[in-house]
């Protein structure tokens, strides 16, 4: 039997509905409308879609969106500069600094992404936020993530005391995912490039992550019969063709259900993203 379809855009919209009637409560009760200030340094074709995305995202929500473009040659310290100003500015609730960052201030990411108030990181990188998730306390996740979870339980895949398998262990994947899935009670087992008997690790998951970067890693015998498999990969193999890390068609046969690419995860992302602004402002109000 074909495995169900976790379609992106049901739950996208979902998403927005809630982000955008959590922003409505916002500005009518408080008078308080949420804003997303997106840093982009330099010129890249694919970040400049993203940012694109984000601010139209916002447009259609009523949320306020700034895009501060700064020139390729921007200096470590101009850009700190701007973020101080933007965590001080009350209009701006959220803030994003797009990845990746050009060449000569590259190695400075951390540096420049913990310079974010992080009341206002809602990509939920900053080290304060990392350590809320692991210690279970309020505060802002990772977006992809994230609405990973939120998509699962929406479409009714069981969590608690499940057997979740996550390949990848990035920061912005992997590592969050592990703790959101821990944090609804599953057992948990994240693997990466030194993990041995990969395979039969994967085999044993009731879900079963994939967040590896690789074109159709997961194959069906990867894959127990009626597992959720979720597809975070987004890898281009042609110019005009994406795949997953999951080989789709062949583990759609064994799986339960599964995010196909594109159309899954991928859409996900500047949903939660909305939530995320939303949310900042609303624990901002709680603050002030
Ligand atoms: P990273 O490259 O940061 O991490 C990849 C992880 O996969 C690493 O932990 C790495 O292990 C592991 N890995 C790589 N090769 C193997 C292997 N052969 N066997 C086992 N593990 C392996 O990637 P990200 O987490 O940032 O992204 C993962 C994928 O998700 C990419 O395709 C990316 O484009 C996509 N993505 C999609 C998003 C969306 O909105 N849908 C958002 C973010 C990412 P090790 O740590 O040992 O090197």
């Amino acid at each position: 039997m074909s495995a169900r379809i976790l379609e992106g855009s049901v739950f996208a919209r979902q998403f927005r509905d809630d982000a955008g009637r959590r922003a409505g409560v916002l500005r009518e009760t408080y008078g308080i409308t949420p804003g997303l200030a997106v840093i982009i340094v330099g010129s890249n074709p694919a970040s400049e879609v993203y940012v694109r995305n984000k601010h139209k995202a916002c447009e259609e929500l009523g949320i306020y969106s700034e895009v501060i473009a700064m020139p390729e040659e921007t200096t470590k310290e101009q850009l700190l500069a701007r973020i101080d100003e933007l965590n001080l500015n009350p209009r701006i609730h959220g803030i994003l600094v797009q990845l990746p960052l050009p060449d000569q201030i590259a190695a400075h990411e951390a540096e420049i992404l913990n310079r974010i108030d992080p009341a206002k990181d809602v990509d939920g990188f900053h080290p304060v936020n990392v350590g809320r998730l692991v210690t279970g306390e309020p505060g802002l996740v990772p977006c992809t993530p994230a609405g990973c979870i939120r998509m699962l339980e929406l479409a009714g895949v069981p969590l608690d005391g499940q057997r979740a398998v996550v390949i990848g262990r990035s920061n912005i994947v992997g590592k969050p995912m592990l703790h959101l899935l821990l944090a609804k009670n599953a057992t948990v087992t994240i693997c990466h490039s030194h993990t041995r008997n990969l395979a039969s690790i994967a085999r044993e998951a009731d879900i079963l992550v994939a967040a590896v970067g690789r074109p159709r890693f997961v194959t069906a015998d990867m894959v127990k019969p009626g597992a959720a498999v979720v597809d975070v990969g987004i890898n281009r193999i042609a110019p005009k063709k994406l795949v997953g890390d999951v080989d789709f068609e062949s583990v759609r046969e064994v799986a339960g259900a599964i995010t196909p690419v594109p159309g899954g995860v991928g859409l996900l992302t500047v949903a939660m993203l909305m939530q995320n602004v939303v949310q900042a402002a609303e624990m901002q109000r709680k603050k002030a």
